[in-house]
């Protein structure tokens, strides 16, 4: 392909070294991590304590608090219908004669918003939306005034996928620490892009993916902090009990060494990588802005994962530049959202009107980005939206 790609907030390609590290456990070590009495399986169950070794070490938490799943989706249903499990379990809501209480913001993924909504609907949750403002930020006292007696989770994206936004965490963990209430963050944009400590940071559950950190499609993890407080869901998935009954089925072997190694890897860039991306991304800001005077960005500059930039041009129809665009691989919204054209629900809570978000374009750089491609890419902009 000849295209340059600049989309990688919607997934990312294997880093050369994961997918190295990853494949003998297709072939030579395929044994499945469950099989406790021979070799075959022990080997693969010590790749997966390297692996999570790995994520502890990257995240500065116990190996025994990362679980493996199939991806964020995974994780942030897990968090949620596992929670609420667990308290009818606990029958802790009928002896308060409530709902359990939920505080979320209105700038999550699909994969957090989408499950409330329904157990709203279903009449099991109370929820509370907090809004973010202008540029996409949400304040932790916004969701310390949503607090109620009843309420049992706070869920707030770390770094908002369309827009880059980064939310603070630590803030919001000190409101949630405070009123003893979990505190869940969905972080699968924000591995590689923040130093995440989990020592320091009070989020008692955090959702990532592989494919959003070099790692393949498929795998992912939760972290559930287990002391201080221990956090205790259910599972979903009843089986073979596998990653501490958490989650039963094979684990992904292949998968977990990746996510492993490429947590590794994000930990060992993190300088090279933020000092690099981040200076092509500001290259490109100051370039589009010389060349669209009225450029509208969408987000924050200061506030944002140093590899995304979102934002309108007025009056250009999106329908009509796209095809000049074609060897371009960027976003026009989020990549879930892509053909089938809607007004992003982000850009409706930053007040973008439908106009704005019709000419709206998401650029996010990744690690194989170069000086030569954002070249390309400003050139190609101009001419296509320039053109009569
Ligand atoms: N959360 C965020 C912030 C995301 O960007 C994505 C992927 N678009 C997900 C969750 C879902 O991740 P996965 O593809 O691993 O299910």
């Amino acid at each position: 392909m000849n295209g340059i790609y600049l989309d990688y907030n919607a997934t990312t390609p294997v880093d050369p070294l994961v997918l190295k590290e990853m494949l003998p456990y297709f072939t030579e070590h395929f044994g499945n991590a469950a099989s406790a009495s021979h070799q075959f399986g022990w080997a693969a169950e010590s790749a997966l304590k390297k692996s999570r070794q790995r994520i502890a070490h990257f995240l500065n938490c116990k190996d025994q608090e990362i679980y493996f799943t199939s991806g964020a989706t995974e994780s942030n249903n897990t968090v949620i219908f596992g929670l609420i499990a667990q308290i009818k379990f606990e029958n802790k809501s009928s002896s308060q004669n409530s709902k359990p209480h939920i505080i979320t913001t209105n700038i999550e993924h699909d994969s957090v918003i989408n499950p409330l909504l329904e157990l709203e609907k279903n009449n099991e949750i109370e929820l509370s939306i907090a809004e973010c403002d202008q540029n996409g930020l949400v304040s932790a006292q916004k969701i310390e005034a949503l607090i109620k007696p009843n309420t049992i989770l706070i869920s707030v994206i770390w770094v908002q996928n369309e827009i880059g936004t980064i939310q603070p965490i630590y803030d919001i963990g000190q409101v949630a620490r405070k009123h003893k209430i979990y505190f869940h963050s969905d972080a699968t944009q924000a591995m590689g892009k923040i130093q995440i400590n989990l020592q320091s940071i009070p989020v008692d559950m955090l959702s990532a993916s592989g494919h959003k950190m070099y790692a393949p499609k498929g795998i992912g993890f939760l972290f559930l902090r287990s002391q201080n407080p221990k956090v205790q869901i259910k599972t979903l998935l009843w089986g073979g009990g596998q990653e501490k009954a958490l989650r039963s089925g094979t684990v992904n072997v292949p998968g977990a060494v990746a996510i492993g190694k490429a947590a590794e890897l994000c930990s060992e860039k993190f300088i090279a990588d933020s000092e690099h991306i981040k200076k092509l991304r500001d290259h490109m800001w100051t370039e589009l802005k010389k060349i669209f005077p009225n450029i509208l960005l969408n987000g924050s500059i200061n506030d944002s994962a140093y590899n995304v930039l979102n934002f309108s041009l007025p009056g250009i129809q999106q329908e009509k530049i796209l095809p000049g665009l074609s060897r371009l691989g960027i976003s026009t919204g989020s990549a879930c959202h892509s053909g089938a054209w809607t007004h992003s629900r982000i850009l409706q809570a930053i007040g973008r009107t439908e106009e704005q978000s019709k000419t709206s374009f998401r650029i996010s750089l990744g690690r194989p980005t170069t000086a030569i491609e954002i070249s390309e890419a400003i050139e190609i902009i101009k001419k296509s939206c320039l053109l009569p």
